[in-house]
């Protein structure tokens, strides 16, 4: 049995207090992990990360939404965004600039909130002048608060230690039976996540189990069918429960990372109408970004039966919105007269083998002798590359260490023609593969 409901930690706070330096050091960043897919890895501001094998997702709120015109409104909005979705807030203010009024209002409107909130007096880099650095904030009559060097460490281990009681857990707490396939939908509002649901569990003979759950953020409901199970997480799922009056539901980012972070697969809905907005482009990428498997549904696909030219403009444009994620399988269905979803369950049932499937060294081994003999690596700074084994590290993506004498100087094409090499020599032609550059240990150059 396993339980996988990540916390979601949100960190706050004014520009330049150091939110991305402490997620850098929460994430421990590894240069060496590569992900050859172009325009996918980019800036971060989100991650699953781990504590102590306790599994939470992370989210920089500051970097995702810069719409705001003012510094103040800006980070007040991440406040409110942050006690909507997220479980557990850290909020970070500046020790070597002291308490500022900004720092006043947020945390008034954080104490009002029912979240858990760690207070984080930052840039305290030393034990010597934490006295002194975090004096005036005890002015915000908080009953405690974290001394840290973000960028140092200090207060890190201490900080970490007071998170973990509120890891791992969340408003949903099922056991899952084993090799539970985890599916989220996802998509903007009303382009038909609900209804697939509905639809699915009413055409493909699901036998609903009554452990189904709700979290704040979607609704859950585990089914079988055949020998398999599946948990469909539904992101949309709150706003039917409760009553009607916030028809218009925003489209949340973190509500979506939420559920990116806990699903093996991630169904990205669109509507065929509306076509593909970036929003839908951001979220694909999101699924990228945490490795999740992806399956494109252009639902609606009814509204625009008759409609070739516009048909064709829809895949053309959902093409090259998955330019870089080419492998991501897309489905043309309709909740509303079943179109496609018999299709549906082969799909994802492939995709799932794929995510999970493991390799022998030995053919791994083989693959990888045989790529370099057929494409020699380039020499750098004046010496062959040379590769000596691989091995699989993990699965939910295929993740494979690559050990060479000189990872740094593996060019970054060279690294995608051996990921490309992995993918198609292993059959993983319908999920994210990642490829790990290491250094051979234990030996000097
Ligand atoms: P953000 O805008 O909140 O994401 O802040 P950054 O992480 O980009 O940090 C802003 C500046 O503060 C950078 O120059 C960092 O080097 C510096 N900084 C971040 N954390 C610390 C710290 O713990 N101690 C000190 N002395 N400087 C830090
Ligand atoms: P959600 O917000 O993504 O969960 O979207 P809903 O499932 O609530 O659907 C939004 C609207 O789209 C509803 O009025 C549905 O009846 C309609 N809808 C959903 N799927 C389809 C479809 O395949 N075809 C058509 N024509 N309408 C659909």
């Amino acid at each position: 049995m396993s339980n996988e409901n990540a916390t979601l930690v949100a960190l706050i706070g004014r520009p330049n207090v150091g939110k991305s330096t402490l997620f850098n050091r929460m994430v421990k960043r590894r240069d060496a992990l590569v992900d050859p897919t172009p325009g996918v890895t980019r800036d971060r501001h989100y991650a699953r990360v781990a504590w102590e094998e306790h599994p939470f997702v992370l989210v920089d709120t500051g970097g995702i939404d810069d719409e705001d015109d003012t510094i103040t409104s800006h980070i007040r909005n991440q406040a409110l965004q942050a006690i909507e979705e997220a479980d557990v807030i850290f909020f970070l203010m500046d020790g070597r600039e002291g308490l500022t009024p900004s720092d006043h209002e947020i945390v008034d409107i954080l104490r009002r909130s029912e979240k858990k909130v760690f207070y984080i007096v930052n840039k305290i880099d030393s034990p010597d002048i934490e006295d002194r650095l975090l004096a005036p904030f005890w002015e915000l009559g908080v009953d405690k608060l974290w001394a840290l060097s973000g960028d140092h460490g200090y207060g890190y281990a201490t900080l970490m230690e007071g998170l973990l009681p509120f890891l791992g857990r969340s408003d949903l707490a099922i056991e899952l039976p084993e090799n539970t396939m985890r599916i989220a939908f996802l998509g903007r509002p009303n382009v038909g996540k609900s209804s697939l649901v509905n639809s699915i569990i009413g055409q493909e003979r699901m036998v609903v189990s009554n452990i189904a759950g709700t979290t704040r953020d979607s609704v859950d409901t585990l089914v079988s069918r055949d020998q398999y199970t599946y948990l469909l997480i539904d992101t949309a799922g709150i706003r039917r429960r409760g009553k009607t009056t916030d028809k218009l539901e925003k489209f949340s980012v973190l509500k979506a990372l939420k559920a990116i972070g806990r699903c093996d697969i991630a169904l990205v809905v669109l509507d065929a109408e509306e076509g593909i907005t970036e929003q839908d482009t951001k979220v694909i990428s999101y699924t990228q970004d945490q490795g999740r498997a992806l399956i494109v549904l252009i639902n609606k696909w009814d509204l625009i039966k008759e409609d070739k030219k516009r048909q064709q403009q829809l895949l053309l444009e959902v093409e090259l919105a998955l330019k870089f994620i080419p492998f991501a399988p897309v489905l043309k269905v309709s909740a509303l007269t079943g179109t496609g979803i018999k299709r549906l369950f082969p799909e994802i049932g492939r995709v799932y083998r794929q995510f999970h499937q493991r390799f022998p060294t030995a053919v791994l081994n083989r693959l990888l002798a045989e790529a370099v003999a057929r494409h020699e690596p380039p020499y750098y700074h004046g010496r062959r590359l040379k590769f000596y084994y691989t091995a699989q590290l993990g699965t939910a993506p295929p993740l494979f260490a690559v050990i060479s004498n000189d990872p740094k100087g593996i060019h970054f094409s060279y690294q995608r023609y051996l990921t490309n090499c992995f993918r198609e020599g292993l059959g993983l032609n319908q999920v994210p593969v990642r490829l790990l550059f290491r250094e051979r240990s234990g030996r000097k150059k």
